[in-house]
């Protein structure tokens, strides 16, 4: 990594958001800062030192006054030179510091172009990166928290201690494919079965936080299915009201307005109401309806609410028909009070069911349970890790290696140039979660969904 040199070029954008605050900060990086230093500030301020500042434009005069905070590389986000002005946080004002800092031969950041050159300069590694967008998209806070978590290192330790393994039974292997007369009794006192044991079961453990972490980034998508009036804006209201939680029937567009989201444990569930699909002759409800379909055969859950007093309408069947095979389902059975039986969740039928009141709230718990376990969350979602697909999909190639470099060991006799084959795929696939191996246009992929002066 230390091989690689960022461009040279000084990049500078609003850090920000846009519209009006009460402060607003103008980033600048780069290998030399002195034109731009001097020529907005007079003089350097003391590093990591926060200075009241005038910032001046070229014919001198004022454009704003503030703090400037100068890094010295390498202690400094990007490990670049650093400069930020905290100015005040109006779109012109800020649009003449930044156009001052590009006529002083800066240029325009790239999204995330702070945060790739942290990463090329080894401030962070790949998944930290990511953490960075990930914190700043999360929208809830256990996805928050988890963001934060793998910001500060602790997803990427995990990997680096599954690396550290592979690397260590490498070692011995390669030492025995160059030694060969003693090469069987040599793995076995040294326990290379036990070694790849432990460390499948590592990395098989780290799949399994990240998958509940994947949750917390992506959602459950929620079928909705139920007749007028069986209660399903009253349960939804319930599941919102038990939370800190968000409800947004999205506005606008034809295909979101049938899906609103909410939250249970801090997993985003995508409800997908179904009680849009009825049928149509305009043409646009039918492309949304189609749309609508089309999520329902990629969702996660399916919840179908019923009136406890009364069995399954025939209004539903269609639907329920029509879902995919092998989705997951909850019946509930609404209304109990007007029945006047306890709430409960019959656990030994294959189609999970939930006795509640959607009224008096007695059930709603047994709900969220079934909903959560449903989505394989049945875990605390603390300690996960807010894995990305990507992370995902290497985490089980180095678990398929890792059981193909089983097999080998296992052979008789063992073939060991394969098992040490399987054990460097597994360590390659490990490292482009940390970025060891990582193809630039991977790089670019991941940075470009950043925000402008990240
Ligand atoms: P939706 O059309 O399926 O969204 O149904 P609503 O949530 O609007 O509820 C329809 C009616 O049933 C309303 O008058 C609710 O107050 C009532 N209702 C919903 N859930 C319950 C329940 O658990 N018990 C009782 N007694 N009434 C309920």
């Amino acid at each position: 990594m230390g091989s690689r040199r960022p461009p040279p070029e000084t990049i500078a954008a609003v850090a920000t958001p846009a519209g009006r605050g009460g402060i607003g900060v103008v980033r600048i990086s780069g290998a030399d800062l002195s034109a731009i230093v001097e020529s907005l500030l007079g003089a350097a301020p003391a590093a990591r030192t926060a200075t009241l500042a005038t910032f001046r434009g070229a014919g001198g005069e004022p454009l704003d006054q503030g703090i400037a905070l100068y890094f010295p590389a390498p202690a400094s986000y990007t490990g670049e030179n650093v400069l930020e002005l905290h100015g005040h946080g109006g779109p012109a004002v800020l649009g003449l510091l930044l156009g001052r800092c590009l006529d002083l031969g800066a240029r325009i950041a790239e999204p995330g172009e702070f945060t790739r050159r942290a990463f090329l300069n080894g401030k962070l590694d790949l998944a930290q990166a990511e953490a960075v967008a990930d914190l700043i998209d999360a929208a809830t806070a256990t996805a928050a928290r988890a963001a934060a978590r793998s910001l500060t290192g602790a997803f990427s330790q995990e990997i680096h201690a599954a690396v550290d393994g592979l690397i260590e039974l490498r070692g011995f292997t390669e030492a025995v494919l160059d030694f060969p007369e003693e090469d069987i009794e040599f793995m076995r006192t040294a326990d290379a079965a036990g070694k790849l044991a432990d460390l499948r079961e590592r990395v098989a453990a780290i799949i399994a936080r990240a998958r509940q972490g994947s949750l917390l980034r992506e959602g459950l998508d929620v079928v909705l299915i139920g007749q007028p009036n069986v209660g399903k804006s009253s349960l939804l209201n319930q599941l919102v009201g038990e939370d800190v939680a968000i409800v947004t029937p999205v506005p606008g567009t034809t295909r979101d307005a049938i899906r609103s989201r909410i939250e249970i444990s801090g997993i985003p569930l995508h409800v997908i109401d179904t009680a849009g699909l009825r049928p149509t002759a305009d043409a646009v409800e039918k492309i949304g309806i189609e749309r609508t379909w089309a999520s329902i055969a990629r969702a996660d859950l399916a919840l179908i609410i019923t009136d406890a007093r009364e069995p399954r309408h025939a209004g539903d069947a269609t639907i329920i028909g029509r879902l995919p095979e092998g989705l997951p389902r909850i019946v509930v059975r609404n209304k109990i009070d007007l029945l006047g039986i306890d709430a409960r969740r019959p656990s030994d039928e294959d189609d999970a069911e939930v006795w509640l009141s959607a009224k008096t709230g007695a059930g709603l718990e047994l709900l969220r349970e079934a909903i959560l376990s449903a989505a394989g969350a049945r875990d605390a979602m603390e300690g996960v890790f807010l894995a990305r697909e990507r992370h995902l999909r290497a985490l089980d190639s180095a678990a398929a290696h890792l059981a193909a470099a089983d097999e080998q060991l296992a052979a008789p006799p063992p073939a060991l140039e394969l098992f040490a084959e399987e054990l460097r795929a597994a360590q390659q696939a490990l490292g482009t979660i940390t970025g060891e191996f990582s193809a630039d246009d991977l790089l670019g992929e991941i940075f470009t969904r950043f925000c402008i002066g990240k």
